[in-house]
């Protein structure tokens, strides 16, 4: 790794490792790297890239991304600024403002400590605040998109700083505009998120329900992020150096069409049988929309009998089907190669096609064609 402070003001770094700034701990190096914390950085990141004829990744957490075993041949930029300021109130509502570089898991212990309702079901979920917006994420029954108000982002085209609303972010499961329409567009800054000072405890989510059905307690607000990192950690491993790493779930769960939903229970009968179409009946059940069945694809996975698969140093984990495992010294093409597979199987078998969570950074299109491809 070399540093060259570049024509601009900004030190930008050179053949930098991106294995350590991954959950997966997987990947070779970026070109270029820098950290980002204002916008006239990113003005001069944005003119190097354009002077260098490089590509630009914004690299947060590296929770959501499969980074190639060449690296990034590009100028990665890293957000750097961090910092809540929460308080302006709106009759009981309260608006707290995380910068981009913010942990994710300490703006829900901010707004918790404070006893703003609304995100403490998103607790434990690794990666930065920044990083939150781009794939809306979710978990145990609430979504970013619930309190979302605004975020301050750049246009990487113009270094214009502007402040895009929920209607502009087009917020859907596990999507934004930041992940399709706009993908590689835009750099966040920060977000702003409208929470509650009135109780709103959302525990109907079944492993929640079930937890302090048990107890027999109405939670508070601490109690409930208790649980949900209790249950979180029993059942998705928190990715620690020395066990390998993950990226959390590698498939999208499958939301089916009634007409699709029919014929996945037709495959369900002549693949599996009565019992396991039984288990798909029960799931189906409980839906809460009788126009679309959402299907865990983790189910399917588990009836398809891909749960511990291995190739290389990647593995289908055995507790929760939906991750894959870097059981120690996996390379990106054993994760994408185990991915390829449990998709072409679950295509085949099933006939359903599931997608990606993770993005894959660094990749070429021939070599993503070939990962994606279900021939
Ligand atoms: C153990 C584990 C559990 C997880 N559980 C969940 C879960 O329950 N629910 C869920 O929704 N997700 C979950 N995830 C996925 C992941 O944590 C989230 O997607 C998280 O928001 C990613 O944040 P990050 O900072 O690591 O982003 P990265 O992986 O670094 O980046 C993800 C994407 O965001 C872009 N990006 C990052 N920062 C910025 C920025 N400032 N401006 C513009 N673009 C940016 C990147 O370019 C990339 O496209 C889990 C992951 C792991 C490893």
């Amino acid at each position: 790794m070399s540093s060259a402070r570049a024509e601009t003001k900004l030190p930008i770094q050179e053949g930098v490792p991106l294995k350590p700034y991954t959950t997966f701990k997987i990947g070779g190096p970026a070109r270029y790297f820098a950290e980002i914390s204002t916008p006239e950085e990113l003005r001069a990141a944005s003119t190097f890239a354009r002077k260098h004829g490089t590509a630009i990744f914004v690299l947060g957490g590296g929770s959501n991304i499969v980074v190639s075993d060449r690296g990034f041949d590009g100028l990665v930029l890293h957000p750097a600024r961090r910092g809540l300021d929460g308080g302006t109130r709106d009759g009981e509502k309260v608006l707290l403002r995380a910068e981009a570089a913010e942990t994710w898991d300490d703006v829900v212990g901010f707004a918790v400590e404070r006893g703003w309702w609304g995100i403490e079901n998103l607790s434990h979920i690794p990666g930065q605040a920044g990083a939150a917006l781009v794939q809306n994420i979710g978990a145990y029954g609430q979504q970013l998109s619930d309190v979302f108000e605004a975020a301050e982002v750049a246009d990487f085209a113009t270094g214009v700083v502007r402040t895009l609303v929920a209607a502009d972010c087009r917020l859907a499961y596990r999507s934004s505009v930041f992940n399709t329409s706009g993908r590689g567009r835009y750099f966040i800054f920060n977000l702003a998120l409208h929470l509650s000072e009135r109780e709103r405890p959302s525990i109907e989510y079944k492993d929640l329900s079930a937890w302090f059905a048990e107890r027999g307690v109405t939670p508070t607000q601490r109690e409930i992020r208790a649980a949900v990192i209790q249950i979180r950690d029993r059942k998705f491993p928190f990715p620690r150096e020395e066990r390998g790493g993950n990226a959390g779930s590698f498939f999208k769960n499958l939301t089916l069409t009634a007409a699709e939903y029919e014929k996945l229970e037709g495959r369900f009968r002549s693949e599996f049988g009565e019992s396991a179409l039984g288990r798909l009946r029960e799931i189906r059940k409980q839906g809460v929309s009788p126009a679309s069945a959402r299907i865990p694809t983790a189910f399917l996975i588990e009836v398809c009998g891909l749960k511990g698969r291995r190739v290389g140093g990647a593995q289908v984990n055995e507790r929760q089907p939906l991750v894959l495992l870097n059981q120690g010294g996996a390379t990106a093409d054993d994760v994408m190669s185990l991915a390829r597979e449990v998709r072409r199987t679950l295509y085949t078998r099933l006939g359903v096609t599931v997608s990606l969570e993770p993005e894959p950074v660094g990749f070429c299109d021939a070599e993503l064609r070939a990962h994606l491809s279900l021939e």
